[in-house]
This record gives C-alpha cells, sequence and structure tokens, in this order.
C-alpha cells in the first residue's frame, strides 16, 4: 500500500518528496489540471508573460533550509516587491515609510521629527484598544488610517474596522526611513521559469505518481495513510457546515506597453470596488523588455459561497467555534493527517508552508520508523489567535506576517489496524 497527497501544491509535493527520497511509494492527486496548487504559474498563450494564476505570489523567507529547498529546483531572480498605492487620488509608496508620510502631510522630515509627528498624531485617549479601528487610532492617528487603513480594510474584509480584532495590527508596517521593500526578511525573489516548474521539479522522483484532475473523494483504492491538503470541512462534507472564507475576483485587463509601470498598484479608497491591480510582465523584471503587451489583473474581495475557491480563511469567532468541532472529528478519525493552508485553516505564507511539510514529512518518518501513524495534525490548527490571517503584501492594514508556528499538536492514541498498515508501507 502506498501514501496518497491530496493536493499538488507546496504542501503535497514536499512530503510526497520527502517520503519517496525515504524510499516510500505515493501517489499525488489533484483535481486541478495543473500543478502547483494556488502558487500556479503559466505562461499566457498570447503574449508568453508568466502569469500567476491565482493572485502574485513573491517569494521571502528568512528560513535558510526552506530557501536552499527551492533553490534546489529553481533559478530564483532577484526581486523586491515594491508596492505602490492610490490614495485621495495621489500615489504613495508602500508600506508608510518616510518617503510616504512626507509625501502625504507635505513635508520633509527625518526620521527623528517624523516619529515624534506620527507620535503626536496617535490618539492617547484610547488606553486599550477594544477593535482594530482603535489600535490603528492610537498608533498612527486619524489622518493615515483614514488614508491607507480603513477602506482597504474594509474591501478586504467586507467589515468594519470596528469589527475585527485589535490584535491583528500588534505590529505597524510603518518604517522611518526610506525603505519601501515590502518584505524584511532576508532572503527574496522570484522563480525564473515560475512556481509551477518548481513542483514539478520536487514531484519529479522515483516512487511517486502523479494524477490529475483527479478528486480525492472519486479514488476507491486502499492507501496506508492520506496526507489532506483540501480543505478540512469539505473532508467531512461540510457536516458542521461551512468554515467562513474570502475569495477573489479577478478581472482581466489586456493593454500595449505599460498599464501601471509597477507590479502591484493597491487602491485605499473605499469608492473603488477593488483592492489592487496587478502587472505580471513586472513580476518578472529580468524579461519584462520583451513583451509588448501587457496582462493585469483588478482584484475583488468578497465572501467565499459554496462554489467558490476558498482564499483567505476568516477566522473570526463564529469561525473559530466551527474550526474547534471540526478539529475534534478530524482528530477521531483515523488514516488521515490534515496539513497545508486548507487543512489547518490558516493563511500561510509559501516558505512556511514548505517549513511546515518538511517537518510533518520528518515526524512522519520517525512515527513510522516506531510502527506508529502520523497524527491528524501536525500542529495545532486552534493554536493561533482568532484573528483573521492575510498575507502582507496584499493588505497595508496589517504588518508583514513572519514564519507562524505553532507547538506540536499531542498525537492520538494508535490504532492496531493503522500502525500495522504502516508498517507495511515502511518496510516497502
Ligand atoms: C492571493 C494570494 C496571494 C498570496 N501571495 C503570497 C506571496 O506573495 N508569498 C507567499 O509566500 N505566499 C503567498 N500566498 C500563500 C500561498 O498561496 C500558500 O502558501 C500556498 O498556496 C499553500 O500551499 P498548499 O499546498 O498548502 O495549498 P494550495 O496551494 O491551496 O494547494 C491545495 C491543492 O489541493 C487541491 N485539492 C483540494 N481539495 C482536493 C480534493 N478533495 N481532491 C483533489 N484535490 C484537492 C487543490 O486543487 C489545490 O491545488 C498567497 C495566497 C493568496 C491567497
Amino acid at each position: 500500500m502506498r501514501f496518497c497527497c491530496v493536493g499538488a501544491g507546496f504542501s503535497g509535493a514536499v512530503i510526497a518528496r520527502r517520503l519517496a527520497e525515504a524510499g516510500h511509494q505515493v501517489l499525488v492527486i489533484d483535481e486541478r489540471p495543473h500543478l502547483g496548487g494556488n502558487c500556479h504559474t503559466e505562461r499566457d498563450a498570447a503574449t508568453g508573460i508568466m502569469l500567476h494564476r491565482y493572485g502574485p505570489h513573491i517569494f521571502h523567507t528568512a528560513d535558510r533550509e526552506v530557501w536552499d529547498f527551492v533553490n534546489r529546483f529553481a533559478r530564483m531572480m532577484p526581486y523586491v516587491n515594491r508596492v505602490k498605492a492610490i490614495s485621495g487620488g495621489r500615489v504613495y509608496s508602500l508600506p508608510v515609510n518616510l518617503h510616504t508620510i512626507n509625501q502625504f502631510f507635505g513635508a520633509t522630515m527625518n526620521p527623528r521629527e517624523a516619529q515624534d509627528f506620527i507620535a503626536g498624531q496617535a490618539r492617547r485617549d484610547i488606553a486599550e484598544p477594544a477593535n482594530f479601528e482603535e489600535q490603528a487610532l492610537s498608533m498612527v492617528g486619524d489622518a493615515l488610517y483614514r488614508a491607507f487603513f480603513r477602506g482597504y480594510t474594509r474591501k478586504q474584509w467586507g467589515l468594519d474596522p470596528t469589527e475585527l480584532p485589535a490584535s491583528i495590527l500588534k505590529r505597524l508596517p510603518l518604517r522611518f526611513n526610506y525603505d519601501d521593500n515590502y518584505f524584511n526578511h532576508p532572503f527574496q525573489g522570484m522563480p525564473e521559469e515560475g512556481y509551477t516548474a518548481i513542483v514539478a521539479g520536487i514531484l519529479n522522483a522515483p516512487g511517486i505518481e502523479l494524477r490529475l484532475g483527479c478528486r480525492f473523494e472519486e479514488i476507491g483504492e486502499d492507501l496506508a495513510h492520506v496526507f489532506y491538503t483540501g480543505p478540512l470541512d469539505r473532508y467531512f462534507a461540510y457536516r458542521l457546515g461551512r468554515l467562513g472564507y474570502r475569495t477573489l475576483d479577478f478581472e482581466e485587463i489586456r493593454a500595449e506597453g505599460d498599464y501601471l509601470g509597477t507590479a502591484v498598484m493597491n487602491y485605499c479608497d473605499e469608492d473603488v470596488p477593488f483592492t489592487r491591480i496587478s502587472e505580471h510582465k513586472h513580476f518578472a523584471p529580468w524579461e519584462a523588455g520583451r513583451f509588448e503587451g501587457t496582462v493585469c489583473f483588478r482584484e475583488y474581495s468578497r465572501l467565499a459561497g459554496a462554489g467558490d475557491i476558498p482564499y483567505y480563511p476568516i477566522r473570526l469567532v463564529g469561525e473559530k467555534k466551527m474550526l474547534a468541532d471540526y478539529v475534534a472529528l478530524a482528530r477521531q478519525a483515523r488514516g488521515v493527517s490534515f496539513v497545508g493552508r486548507l487543512g489547518t485553516y490558516r493563511y500561510l505564507d509559501m516558505d512556511v508552508t514548505i517549513r511546515e511539510a518538511m517537518d510533518a514529512a520528518t515526524m512522519t518518518l520517525a512515527r513510522l520508523r516506531e510502527g506508529a501513524p502520523p497524527p491528524p495534525f501536525f500542529l495545532d490548527p486552534l493554536g493561533q489567535e482568532g484573528k483573521p490571517a492575510v498575507p502582507a503584501q496584499s493588505s497595508p492594514a496589517l504588518a508583514p506576517a513572519g514564519p507562524r508556528r505553532d507547538a506540536p499538536a499531542p498525537v492520538p492514541g494508535v490504532s492496531r489496524g493503522a500502525g500495522q498498515r504502516l508498517k507495511e508501507a515502511a518496510n516497502r
């Protein structure tokens, strides 16, 4: 019997590779017709531009091992994410930095003066912020909050910032220098031939069989163990209800030449219905000059319905309650581990996804040596604070998200049958 990874995104691919390298047979399936999960990239047939099909992805990490791992499968090209934003009819640089502050207030402050100035803007009467809005006001004051945080957050989450927890804004993406690199991580880049090529490379190993266009619900094969990277609620046929997600609609724009003049432009004003526009040839600056045409996408955020692609887990109080119930169900299930962004209902950057998948594989191999099954979760999906988690570059309202690691979940008792099956698989 072999293992199965449901999902050919980074989570499924990395686990499959590590198990295959240890001598196991692994079936990898994905219902989509392509590899890469939500990181999927492909060349546009008309222009040849590399498109990020499920939204722009920029690789950034502080994890040396993860960086070395992706560099085994791709030539990582230099890429720095420099985001621009339109607010009140003017263009600014993000994250809010000294240039933004000086432009916005029509000043020429130095770092010290700007710090003192922003401290003076902050609302000192809010001693204990009760929500996102109060937290922002207590940190930057009304003017910057309204210009860069309020409208964007309302569009991204479909909620008023007074309904979001204060804990989202523990740190502000605010810089008192002219550094406009969106990320702080030491390793940043863009794969020369896109992310799908990386995933293809990871999956290109003896012992791995790949089946695309295949739903887990349809495979009638006896499996040693399943690593499920699909939605947790879907595994249980939504029997407790649907976990809430935000989804995205992408509206394509085709033009000649240069449309934005940059890769990402955020639109902070609430009367503009979309959150941002991305121009994909600028994600590959080393080849942008080759293309006469250009392809951009306007991005609209809304609550996910039953048939929509789940993008951002909402993780507010109601969702956390349902999540806890699904986690309880999952802890009783046998023969399956839930991993990745959908399996654990968390926002995960690619580097964290890869790290968690590597750790899951390591833990699995250790348990197999003992004849024990892998746990339902390799970390506790409830361990995060009850906050919506969004990627840094898509929301100027939030601090760049560092790698998130939770404590490993307690491992439940091993059923004899499962242990036996795994021993057999381990001996193969
Ligand atoms: C808009 C957006 C922008 C992002 N930008 C960045 C960024 O700039 N930098 C960064 O580091 N991260 C970014 N991310 C995060 C990144 O997309 C995730 O880290 C990554 O996709 C997680 O990989 P995964 O394998 O866990 O999940 P996924 O990529 O979602 O893969 C899961 C796969 O499982 C398949 N599947 C699910 N259920 C089934 C089933 N029942 N049967 C068969 N197949 C199934 C799906 O088709 C999917 O292909 C972004 C995310 C979003 C939403």
